[in-house]
Order: C-alpha cells, then structure tokens, then sequence
C-alpha cells in the first residue's frame, strides 16, 4: 500500500501490518492509513467454494451459491486468477460480477518458504491464496472448505504479517457471521 507521509509528503510504500518511519522521522502507522484507504474488506474463495456451488445434491451447494450472491459495499468477495483457471473447465460454475480478481504473477519466497516449513501438499491454488492475503491489506480472510488449509494459514502465517485477526471458515460459517440473507434459487 502507498501512502503519503503527511509530514514531509514523501510516497512511503508500507508493507502489510508493518509500521514505517519515513525518511523525516515521522512515524507511519500502518492500520490508520489502511482505514482510511480501504473502507471494504474482501474474503477470498477457495477453488472449493465454486465448485460445490455447482454441485446440487452436496450439503454444502446452497450456502455457496449464497456466498456467490453477496452484493454489500463493505464485504466483497474475490479470488485469484490461479483458482478461476483452475475451475475454468467447469463451464456450470457461474463468476459473478461482483467478484473481485487478484492477479499474482511470482509467488513470494516468504510463501514458498511457508510451502516447505509449514504445508506438506500444497496446489497452487493454495498458494495462490496465501499470496493474495499477504499483498492486500483488505483481504480479511479466506472461505474455504478445506480444515488442512485453513487451519495452518490461519494460525500461523497470515496472522504474523498482518496487525488484525484473520478469519477462516466455511461459507456457511461465513453467511453465519455476517448473518446475510440471501435469496438463491
Ligand atoms: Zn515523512
């Protein structure tokens, strides 16, 4: 995230979580620009979520197809690119509009340290979504329904680089939280 110092007007590029003090001495903190900058926070969905959207006898379908449909100014929902590719041959699967994309080019060596210390078997998919997490400050947290992902990248990882909470959990966890109403056919 860019920010301006308002001492000295200097472009400070703050990393996720992390306070900065700019050439003038003048402290940066990073959640108070983060609040002003961004008034949204956005979830990410997991290649799972999609998929059983699509699958109409599976328990899970209607909270997905729920999660799918949420249209709110201050919760948006998105995903990276590595996971629409990954899903892209299942021509059923409806992207809504409203979805917002993250594109990641190189994973970090930060995730791919991650990937030999922290995950045994990892997709790229996953990967993807730590990395999507850790460069975008509103990225609040991850909608999956994967236990052996979430449960490593929320406890440890994304935790450590940014200074709130991250959420993990199911969609209908999700739908739960927010208690969103919404109606699917
Ligand atoms: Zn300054």
């Amino acid at each position: 995230m860019k920010v301006t110092c308002p001492h000295c007007k200097r472009r400070i590029k703050l990393k996720r979580g992390e306070d900065y003090i700019c050439k003038c001495n003048n402290k940066i903190n990073y959640m108070h620009f983060f609040k002003k900058k961004v008034n949204y926070l956005v979830y990410l969905l997991d290649a799972n979520i999609f998929i059983y959207s699509d699958k109409k006898k599976d328990m899970r379908n209607l909270s997905c197809k729920k999660v799918l449909k949420i249209k709110s100014s201050k919760i948006k929902i998105g995903t990276t690119d590595v996971i629409l590719d990954e899903i892209k041959e299942n021509e059923n699967i409806n992207i809504p509009d409203t979805l917002k994309i993250y594109k990641i080019g190189k994973i970090s060596e930060y995730i791919k340290s991650l990937k030999t210390n922290y995950l045994k078997q990892p997709s790229k998919a996953d990967l993807s979504l730590l990395q999507a997490a850790i460069n975008h400050p509103e990225v609040k947290g991850i909608i999956t329904y994967d236990k052996d992902f979430g449960r490593i990248a929320a406890k440890g990882i994304i935790q450590k680089k940014s200074s709130s909470g991250f959420w993990l959990g199911t969609a209908s966890d999700f739908l739960r939280k927010y208690k969103i109403k919404v109606d699917v056919r």
